[in-house]
């Protein structure tokens, strides 16, 4: 571990990018007044909240932890930031991820890796590791996130919090810096399943700066995580065990174990466990590695120093915009962004479209169909999060592919839009760290995923 990384801030954690303390501060100081005049207050009045930073704020930097936007102010709010104001929740800062939300783990951030309070030689997950381990180290009760491959679930997972993925379209993403925009979505980090269906009716809701959002009714989320937790909760309610995620390559044993411990746990609540397959699962992963990398390809073409983001002149030599683009995303993109910038600049090329871009999005309506299917025959899937549990800070990070392969379960779950939650389920006897348990619903039935995970917690 660099010494150096764990001197950031009192814990060495480095969650946070940025603190925001005395607005943090002016915030609850008005919830005080307002409470000791006898005014109604949102029930999330004066709860702090972190968010991470590819979520625009007013008055606070958004570097999207890149170079690229190091020093920029946004002039105005994400809608799910302008919700959790209007709720008069304090906004404590905002919190590292990997650059532009592109990896597992936070090391791909451009300033240091976030730790996990679990074991600070290990990683918080990514891309929001920093919200995750706010959250799992009791620095902040709630945190936003974004999901664009399991970027809240996976942190959530393997810090023994809860993560929520909203329905694709369900919560708005005005204002959450693009990634890949078909499978990016906003939703809450919290500790128990309550506090993220409290936080998730805040932030829901139809927003039409956001050409995708649904004009869905917001909830019954609290009211359905209360009724999952009573006695008997899950009373009728059919669980389909993913049989492609139990066999999942590189599955640790003490995961492994704590899920068959969850089922039984579930079915004790008076659940009914299915076996369901999903055939196509396997194919998500390179579906996945082809729509985001083009997206973020596309997404990512403005940060050219002339048009977006921080301007780099060329060292030597004339200064012409060519070469000042150049510069620009030489100097302000990490190896991993270049590496997905370029792989998809080659799948949207000339010629290639169909053959990957084209071919991946029938692979994700494949997908898609197969969470139809199974959804006719359970009312909610159910998996392990991920794989393992929290690998230790530069084990996968010169090996890309098996980073990615950490995703497996996460992944298919933003191809398909469907709504999916990650919940403690216990410690992996082999080296005490938290497993997460994931559970699916159909799209649009987010309701559903409070009731089911509250039976477990
Ligand atoms: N691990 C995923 C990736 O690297 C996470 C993406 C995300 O959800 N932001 O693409």
């Amino acid at each position: 571990v660099d010494p150096a990384d764990r001197s950031r801030g009192k814990t060495g954690l480095n969650a946070f990018l940025h603190v925001a303390e005395e607005e943090a501060l002016a915030t609850a100081r008005g919830v005080d007044a307002s409470r000791a005049a006898g005014d109604e207050l949102h029930p999330l009045a004066g709860v702090p909240i972190a968010v991470k930073d590819n979520i625009v704020t007013r008055g606070m930097p958004t570097t999207a932890a890149s170079r690229m936007l190091e020093g920029w102010l946004s002039p105005y709010d994400a809608t799910v930031i302008a919700k959790v104001r209007e709720a008069r929740m304090p906004i404590l800062g905002k919190t590292n991820l990997d650059e532009f939300a592109m990896g597992s783990s936070t090391e791909h951030s451009a300033f240091g890796v976030s730790r996990n309070p679990w074991d600070l030689d290990r990683i918080p997950g990514g891309s929001g590791g920093g919200s995750a381990a706010a959250v799992a180290a009791f620095q902040a009760p709630l945190a936003l996130g974004s999901d664009t491959g399991g970027s809240i679930r996976q942190p959530a997972s393997v810090t023994g919090s809860v993560g929520v993925h909203p329905t694709y379209g369900s919560v708005s993403r005005y204002g959450a810096i693009a990634m890949a925009s078909s499978l990016d979505q906003i939703g809450p980090h919290a500790r128990t399943v309550r506090d993220a269906a409290l936080l998730h009716e805040v932030l829901g809701g139809h927003d039409p700066r956001d050409a995708t959002s649904l004009k869905d009714p917001v909830g019954p989320y609290a009211a359905e995580a209360a009724a999952g937790a009573a006695e008997g909760g899950l009373r009728g309610l059919r669980v389909g065990v993913v049989q492609e995620l139990l066999h999942a390559e590189g599955l640790q044993d003490g995961v492994s174990q704590r899920f068959r411990e969850s089922l039984e746990a579930l079915r004790a609540a008076g659940a009914e466990i299915v076996e369901v397959s999903l055939p196509h699962l396997k194919y998500s992963l390179g579906a996945y590695y082809l729509i985001m990398s083009s997206e973020v390809s596309s997404n990512l073409a403005k940060y050219d120093g002339v048009r977006f983001g921080a301007r780099t002149l060329p060292e030597d030599g004339p200064v012409t915009i060519e070469r000042v683009m150049a510069a620009t995303r030489a100097a302000g993109f990490n190896p991993e962004a270049k590496r997905r910038i370029i792989l998809g600049t080659y799948a949207l090329s000339a010629g290639y479209y169909d053959q990957y871009y084209g071919a991946a999005q029938k692979v994700r309506t494949l997908v898609m169909r197969d969470f139809e299917q199974a959804f006719g025959q359970v009312d909610v899937l159910v998996s392990p999060t991920s794989p393992t549990t929290a690998f230790r800070a530069g084990e996968k990070v010169d090996d890309p592919l098996a980073m990615y392969l950490n995703d497996i379960a996460t992944i298919p779950i933003n191809l398909a839009g469907v709504p999916a939650i990650s919940v403690p389920g216990g410690l992996a006897p082999e080296n005490g760290l938290p497993v997460g348990i994931q559970f699916v619903a159909p799209v649009r039935e987010d309701a559903r995923l409070y009731r089911a995970a509250a039976g477990l917690e």
